[in-house]
């Protein structure tokens, strides 16, 4: 069985390893000094240098979308969200459930972001905008500079999902002015699904901490801010996962550090772009994320493609909701895979690919 799919992804054994000695009790000032110096080095991957910057939710990622939304947008708040595919339009879907004002661009399927389609929400008011900064539902990884520069001219706090793209690609809060960075633990991470993280810029935190309190109180972000000072959650949280993070982070030091961890899954993409490319297979256009490859099928249902990876070979790859659902799947590259794993997919692949053709053609004739 390998997995291909965004998340949860193909562990490594030393994060597997955490379950063998059973549980452990965290209200202990050893439990606090292992979540600080966690947080404090995954604040440093994140690119946040501001201290007491982090904390972090027992929760999914949405969970942390949600309360991103909650406790950081109030009435006199305008946000403007990318909306490029499922993720984006979370965003709003949120914004609009807890009634907070604001706007969307929208990306039609294959159409990339640029500066045009920013600029013509220049100058309306805005305070804040929301981006996925990798659009997993499509692979589009969106450009941090002209987000970066549009927020700037227009005086807008930057909130970044980068449940996608941090730890898959370069990615840097102090450089880029990003406010809020969400991250979460079953992506680039390649933990169990259960934590989410949300890093803090210093003007963000002023604002949340200064605010009335949000309408949710397992999400008060106010409470968590109080007790991360001393290595602590309001709430019980998921206690394991934070041993598999404390495992990984020393397996990606031990790895040789972020750019080493970064240029490895790039090497897995790019092997992959190259070899689908080869076996005539297409690729979207548009700017990707290391993250995970899309592929476009149009002359078999990719959804069949998916099923029948699954059923034959126990190879999970994501399939693609919506109207591309028969349309893409996306192959990711994060996790303990390598490039004979690679191989072993597009050998697997091609024989589902062309079986299903063959079923087409047989069905076509009838
Ligand atoms: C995976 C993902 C999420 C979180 O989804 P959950 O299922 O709630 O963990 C949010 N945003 C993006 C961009 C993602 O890829």
């Amino acid at each position: 069985m390998k997995h291909f799919i965004v998340g949860p992804v193909e562990m490594y054994p030393c994060t597997k390893e955490i379950y063998k000695d059973g549980i452990v009790y965290f209200r202990t000032p050893e439990f606090s000094k292992i979540v600080l110096n966690c947080l404090s080095k995954l604040s440093c991957l994140i690119g946040n240098s501001e201290e007491s910057s982090m904390i972090y939710l027992t929760a999914s990622g949405t969970a942390a979308m949600e309360a991103v939304v909650e406790n950081t947008v109030f009435d006199n708040d305008k946000v403007l969200v990318i909306n490029g595919g499922t993720f984006g339009h979370r965003f709003c879907e949120l914004l609009k459930y807890h009634n907070k004002n604001y706007e969307s661009l929208n990306l039609s399927w294959g159409e990339a972001l640029n500066e045009d389609l920013l600029n013509k929400f220049d100058n309306q008011n805005f305070t804040m905008l929301f981006v996925n900064l990798h659009e997993t539902s499509v692979g589009q990884l969106y450009d941090i500079e002209l987000l970066k520069r549009f927020c700037k001219k227009n005086n807008l706090l930057l909130v970044v999902d980068a449940i996608s793209t941090f730890l898959a690609d370069d990615y840097n809060m102090d450089k880029n002015g990003i406010d809020v960075t969400i991250a979460s633990s079953q992506k680039g991470l390649c933990l169990s699904a259960g934590l989410s993280f949300v890093s803090v810029s210093k003007r963000i935190k002023e604002k949340i901490l200064n605010a009335p309190n949000p309408s949710s109180c397992y999400f008060n972000f106010k409470d968590y801010f109080k007790n991360i000072e001393r290595g602590q959650t309001p709430y019980t949280p998921a206690v394991h996962i934070i041993y598999e993070l404390q495992a990984i982070l020393n397996y990606i030091d031990s790895f040789g550090g972020k750019e080493k961890w970064l240029e490895n899954i790039k090497q897995k993409a790019q092997y992959f772009r190259k070899k689908a490319q080869e076996f005539g297979y297409s690729i979207p256009k548009y700017p990707l994320s290391n993250m995970l490859t899309p592929l476009i099928f149009n002359d078999v249902k990719a959804s069949d493609v998916v099923l029948e990876l699954k059923d034959k070979y126990q190879i999970y790859v994501n399939p693609c909701g919506g109207e591309m659902a028969d349309k893409l799947i996306r192959v990711s590259h994060i996790g303990n895979t390598n490039l004979q794993d690679i191989d072993d997919l597009f050998e697997k692949m091609n024989i589902v690919v062309g079986d299903l053709k063959n079923k087409e053609l047989v069905y076509d004739r009838k």
